[in-house]
C-alpha cells in the first residue's frame, strides 16, 4: 500500500494530497476518510502520552504534526527520531518519553518474573 508522498490522492475521496496540508494514516485527507473521530486537540490531557508535549511546568501542548516520517525526521533534531502516533494518526517526532517508557517496561517485567 503506498503512502503519501508517494502516493497523491485521499484513498477515501480521492482528493489531493498535497492540496489538504495534512495528510492522515499516509492515505488519508481528513479523520473523516479515514473512518475515525477525531482526536480531541483542544482537551489536551485527553491525548496519550506520545501525542501531547510538556511546556514549561505543568502546561500541554498536542504535539506538532507531520504528514509523513520522512517529513517529520527532516524536523527532527539531534537525539530525536520521528514516530507513527496511531491516535491521531500523523507522525511526531521526539524521543526521551518513549526511552523512558521501555525503562519503565523493563523494571516491570523484571518484577513479575520475580513474582512468577
Ligand atoms: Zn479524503
Ligand atoms: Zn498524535
Amino acid at each position: 500500500m503506498k503512502v503519501y508522498p508517494a502516493r497523491r490522492t485521499c484513498r477515501g475521496c480521492g482528493a489531493t494530497l498535497a492540496h489538504v496540508g495534512m495528510v492522515y494514516a499516509g492515505m488519508y485527507c481528513s479523520y473523516y476518510c479515514a473512518g475515525v473521530e477525531a482526536p480531541n486537540f483542544d482537551d489536551v490531557m485527553s491525548l496519550p502520552r506520545g501525542c501531547r508535549r510538556r511546556v514549561g511546568d505543568d502546561r500541554w501542548l498536542p504535539k506538532r504534526r507531520w504528514p509523513s516520517k520522512a517529513i517529520a525526521r527532516s524536523a527532527a533534531r539531534h537525539g530525536e527520531d520521528a514516530y507513527y502516533c496511531d491516535h491521531c494518526l500523523t507522525w511526531h517526532v521526539g524521543t526521551s518519553w518513549r526511552k523512558q517508557r521501555v525503562a519503565d517496561v523493563g523494571d516491570a517485567s523484571n518484577v513479575m518474573g520475580e513474582t512468577a
